[in-house]
């Protein structure tokens, strides 16, 4: 067991060089393994070849098969895609249609309804205008002067006022009313009653001329007859009564002053 028989042993030439990756062939053997592994490789395709031969129809008809369904299904699921997309494209402008049918029909709907208020607003001040223009109050004659008032005179009952008028002058309805009385009348001479909307009945006597019948319905400020001088008479005037409700005889002045006629 010598130092020098240990390191000749570990120390041969050649032993110490770079590690080989895999075994290294000898070069006088390697045309020699080629042509068994040539052959052995030939073998191989062979059998693969024949292997694929055999089989290739199936596996061929499989992959084409399983390609045309994946195609098929993909056209399919492509199809259903494109088809949902067009589903709901539809419904969102049927949608949309829908949305602004809806605000058409509100707006026209508003449209009457303001068309409506304002028609029935404006029948209402038609309405107005003509209940005002039936129920206003006008004088009976025009230009007359107050010659002898309500109350005992002589000795006897005046019901009414009388205007000193020239025969002939027009005598005009008060306000919308019907004819209640028209005819002769002792003491009266020519009479014309007016029984009125509100129920008030007037009196026109001794009167020259009577132009209306009884029932005929009058309009405020229509002429009736002409002023005279008939019955028991003084000289020509228009006698006028006011009843209210057709009761008895009032002061017709402060009616008249209420009715913005004297
Ligand atoms: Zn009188």
């Amino acid at each position: 067991m010598s130092s020098s028989s240990y390191e000749g042993r570990h120390r041969a030439p050649g032993r110490h060089r770079a590690p080989r990756r895999g075994a290294r062939i000898p070069v006088g053997l390697k045309s020699g393994f080629l042509l068994p592994s040539a052959a052995a490789a030939a073998l191989v395709v062979t059998a693969s070849g024949a292997t694929v031969a055999e089989s290739a129809p199936t596996v061929f008809d499989l992959s084409g098969s399983v390609a045309k369904t994946r195609a098929a299904n993909a056209a399919a699921a492509e199809f259903d895609r494109v088809e949902s997309e067009q589903q709901r494209e539809v419904q969102a402008s049927a949608a949309a249609t829908r949305a602004t049918e809806a605000q058409r029909i509100a707006r026209d709907a508003e449209r009457r309804s303001i068309a409506k208020k304002q028609a029935a607003a404006a029948a209402v001040r038609k309405a107005e205008a003509a209940r005002k223009a039936r129920e206003k109050w006008v004088p009976a004659i025009a230009g007359a002067a107050f010659t002898s008032g309500f109350g005992w005179r002589w000795g006897k009952m005046h019901e009414g006022n009388d205007f000193a008028t020239p025969v002939g002058t027009p005598v005009h309805s008060m306000s919308t009313g019907t004819v209640t009385f028209a005819g002769w009348e002792s003491g009266y001479g020519n009479k014309v009653e007016i029984t009125y909307w509100d129920g008030t009945l007037s009196v026109y006597a001794h009167l020259s001329s009577i132009q209306v019948s009884v029932g005929d319905k009058v309009d405020p400020g229509e002429v009736v007859a002409l002023s005279g001088n008939t019955g028991h008479s003084t000289g020509p005037h228009l006698h006028l009564e006011i009843h209210p409700n057709g009761g008895a005889a009032i002061d017709p002045a402060p009616w008249l002053h209420a009715h913005g006629l004297q």
